[in-house]
């Protein structure tokens, strides 16, 4: 019998909870080690419409990317997530900053997106993992690379501020990573990650960074498919759900 604390522990071996920031939220937020699970569901967020799809497909644990209590809760109410969660005795882990920085997680998926080589970490305050960087197979035009991120990521629509004209080193940050632009700059030509301000995409074109914006969703929602994959492969008996949460950013 697979139970909520044999998935923790293989988590935990792969993506170390002790490697998540000290500001972060991983580990078991909601549930109970002691429960058995037949269905597992893997999604970046444990959004209202994600755990209905859960509850229909009587999943008993979830592990999202995004951890659902991160701030400090003054009630839980029907309706809610956590609520819901709860009362179905549905347990939920969250892998965030430990799967970000992970040689399997977030960024490491994006160099495989991007067919990177000679992937080197950039060292940073919180250490390494955060942005990785390498070279492209072939060096490709600027508007042919942001095309291509578009496609990869499945992102519907990328934001970038012009400085090359052609692209060859690469590097990624998934999720919001305006703090490395300064660090990046010097080491490659364009920069994939989301958040990015105007003022961020003014500062990026005149330090001669190709900064790409492809969202905060569609950056970090790559890698939940790979985390998926671990798990069925790691637990044969158990069904592993890969729910697609819905980007809550609509483009028209
Ligand atoms: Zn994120």
């Amino acid at each position: 019998m697979i139970r909520v604390k044999d998935i923790y522990n293989y988590l935990n071996r792969e993506i170390p909870f002790d490697t998540q920031e000290k500001w972060d939220n991983s580990g078991l937020i909601i549930g109970n080690m002691y429960t058995e699970v037949k269905t597992v569901a893997v999604m970046l967020d444990a959004t209202v419409e994600n755990v209905e799809k859960a509850i229909k497909n009587n999943v008993d644990l979830i592990v999202t990317h995004h951890p659902i209590i991160f701030d400090p809760l003054k009630s839980v109410l029907k309706d809610d997530p956590i609520y819901n969660l709860v009362k179905q005795n549905i347990s939920l882990i969250s892998v965030h900053t430990n799967w970000d920085k992970s040689e399997k997680g977030v960024n490491a998926v994006l160099t495989k997106v991007f067919e990177l080589t000679d992937v080197k970490d950039l060292e940073t305050e919180e250490g390494k993992g955060f942005v990785k960087y390498g070279t492209l197979s072939s060096t490709e035009p600027e508007g042919v690379f942001c095309e291509l991120v578009k496609e990869r990521l499945k992102a519907p629509i990328v934001k970038y501020s012009s400085a090359h004209e052609a692209i060859r080193r690469v590097a990624v940050c998934g999720g919001a990573g305006a703090d490395y632009i300064d660090e990046v700059a010097d080491l490659v030509d364009a920069y994939v990650t989301s958040d990015i301000k105007y003022h961020q995409f003014l500062h990026a074109s005149e330090i001669g960074l190709t900064l790409i914006d492809a969202g905060h969703f569609s950056t970090e929602d790559i890698s939940m498919g790979p985390l998926s994959l671990m798990l069925a492969q790691a637990f044969p008996d158990v069904k592993v759900l890969r729910l697609r949460s819905q980007d809550p950013v609509s483009y028209k």
